[in-house]
């Protein structure tokens, strides 16, 4: 993702704050999403898993005019405890929630999906995939008095079968089955639960999966646009869910993937 790209700036976020999970790096997804929600004018607690990313995250977070980073490792409910109270101690409420939080163990990446899934990997992949989502979405709910709004990242495997996805796949079918639920049980407080399913990108977690080079190629190659799925349009879709312009949507699972998830076949040379 360069660096300089250029961002719709305004108000829509403006009087917002929220929480991000999941920057790791300048290719994350949830730093695109950071970088557009800011532009409108929201103000960011970002947590962040161990003290090896703090280092490379917190330059970023400066870049943008932001000092609030809290560690979290979702797989550890004091580490969550301690966030969620450090973000209630400084703000008292929030307004949104942005998990962008994924694992599973290389292994589980590649090859048979049956014979490459331990009981412990398939575990982790949920716990550190799913749970830590329906975790969050119930903490974030806590301090959300007022409503709000938040958005987890999903992929296609969920829904189809693709190469090495595998044991994530079967994390992101359950992640959109834990948003629609979510929506459900949070509508009535007024908040809004959706999922973006961004097409391949090149991320450190891409780089987890075998072929992930290949799933980015098939992705643009295949895709009704013909292009890479862009960081822009995937943070401008974060923005519509997460802003008032998104209003009225809730347990929804919004494709920004350049057209790829509507296509049965790919183009065929004319006979
Ligand atoms: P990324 O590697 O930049 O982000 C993954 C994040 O998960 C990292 O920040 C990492 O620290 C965090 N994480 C993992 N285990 C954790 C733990 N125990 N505690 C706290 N944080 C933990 O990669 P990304 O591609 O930006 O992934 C973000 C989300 O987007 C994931 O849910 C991923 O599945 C999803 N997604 C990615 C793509 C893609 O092609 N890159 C496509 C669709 C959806």
């Amino acid at each position: 993702m360069a660096d300089d790209w250029n961002m719709p700036a305004g108000e829509l976020m403006k009087g917002k704050r929220g929480i991000v999970m999941g920057v790791a790096n300048q290719n994350s997804i949830a730093w695109g999403i950071s970088k557009q929600l800011a532009a409108q004018g929201a103000e960011i607690a970002f947590t962040y898993q161990g003290e090896t990313l703090e280092r490379r995250v917190r330059p970023l977070v400066e870049s943008i005019g932001m000092d609030t980073m809290i560690p979290a490792d979702v797989t550890d409910d004091a580490s969550m405890d301690a966030a969620f109270a450090a973000i209630k101690e400084k703000w008292g409420k929030i307004d949104f929630l942005v998990h962008s939080i994924a694992f599973a163990g290389k292994d589980e990446l590649m090859g048979s999906m049956v014979a490459n899934t331990s009981r412990e990997g398939f575990r982790r992949a949920m716990d550190i995939s799913v749970y830590s989502f329906i975790d969050s979405a119930r903490r974030a709910s806590e301090i959300m008095p007022d409503g709000g709004a938040i958005i987890c990242m999903t992929y296609l495997g969920a829904e189809r079968v693709v190469p090495s996805y595998n044991v994530m796949g079967v994390a992101k079918a359950a992640l959109e089955a834990a948003t629609r639920y979510a929506a459900r049980d949070l509508g009535t407080q007024g908040i809004r639960v959706n999922a973006i399913s961004a097409g391949a990108m090149r991320t450190l977690s891409l780089a987890g999966i075998r072929g992930g080079k290949s799933l980015m190629g098939t992705g643009r190659d295949w895709s009704l646009l013909k292009e890479d799925t862009k960081m822009e349009g995937v943070a401008g879709a974060a923005l519509y869910l997460l802003s008032d312009i998104g209003q009225s949507i809730a347990g929804e699972v919004i494709h920004v993937d350049a057209g790829f998830h509507v296509v049965g076949v790919p183009d065929m040379p004319e006979e």
